[in-house]
């Protein structure tokens, strides 16, 4: 679903990623962790069009990301094309950015109806669902501030989720939220995963990444350090940079 070739992003003279290489198969969950800095959110930047890679090439679904490549060089999309592979990738923030001034379901109604013209009624229909899925329907009325910080981060799940992506993108989905609401969104997320979604998770939670994750990737300063099966990774880091990350962790 994901393919980064030697993806390398500068800010000026600042190398943000050095060449990052990784796979994310259809259906597997990526966790990636690393010091504050390393380029973790960036990368997600890269893959959800917000930034634009500067070498290397980003593919999502075999298709190449923000560009076309036409013998044998490459060309930028146009806004609609890239806008359209946009629409398939759903993300959700550390925090959760919902229109205050909407309701939960307005919230979550919103994208489908403007973006992908989904008649109204459909479109509430499946927001119904999705509440249910993340254990809020009976929020649908409430305003964002009448929500403790999980379930608004469930209800930003939901809404990335109507729009029914392909690849969801979690930049720290727990970092701002008071430690007795993380478990709520992590059972959300692990719940997804099971359901077969692909994901990509920028967490610091090395219970879920041991439990959920197919890779666990380590990186830092632009680069990956090491990545591996969650478990193993844990139990035996191989790089004595990902050692020292670990054991500040616990
Ligand atoms: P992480 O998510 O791992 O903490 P980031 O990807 O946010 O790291 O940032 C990596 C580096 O890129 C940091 O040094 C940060 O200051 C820099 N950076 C991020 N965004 C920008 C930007 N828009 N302009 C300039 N520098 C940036
Ligand atoms: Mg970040």
């Amino acid at each position: 679903m994901v393919r980064a070739d030697r993806v390398c992003k500068n800010y000026g003279a600042l190398q943000v990623l050095r060449g990052i290489t990784l796979e994310i198969p259809r259906g597997q969950v990526l966790c990636l962790i690393g010091p504050s800095g390393s380029g973790k959110s960036t990368f997600l930047r890269c893959i959800n069009h917000l930034e634009r890679v500067d070498a290397g090439r980003l593919y999502v679904d075999g298709e190449l990301v923000g560009y076309a490549e036409r013998g044998g060089k490459l060309h930028e999309l146009s806004p609609r094309a890239a806008a359209k592979q946009r629409r398939d990738i759903g993300m959700v923030f550390q925090h959760f950015n919902l229109f205050p001034h909407r309701t939960v379901l307005d919230n979550i109604v919103e994208a489908p109806v403007l973006v992908k013209k989904v008649p109204r009624a459909k479109a509430v229909a499946q927001a119904r669902e999705l509440l249910d899925r993340v254990g809020l329907s009976s929020k649908a009325d409430a305003y964002p501030v009448q929500l403790s910080g999980g379930q608004q981060q469930r209800v930003a799940i939901a809404r990335a989720l109507a729009m029914e992506p392909k690849l969801m993108l979690f930049d720290e989905p727990t970092s701002a939220l008071d430690p007795e609401l993380v478990g709520e969104v992590l059972g959300v997320m692990k719940e997804l995963a099971r359901d077969g979604m692909t994901m990509v998770v920028v967490t610091h939670e090395m219970g879920f990444a041991r439990e959920v994750a197919d890779q666990l990737v380590f990186m830092d300063g632009g680069v990956v350090v090491e990545a591996g099966n969650p478990r193993e990774l844990l139990a035996n880091p191989r790089q004595e940079r990902t050692r020292a990350f670990l054991s500040k962790l616990l």
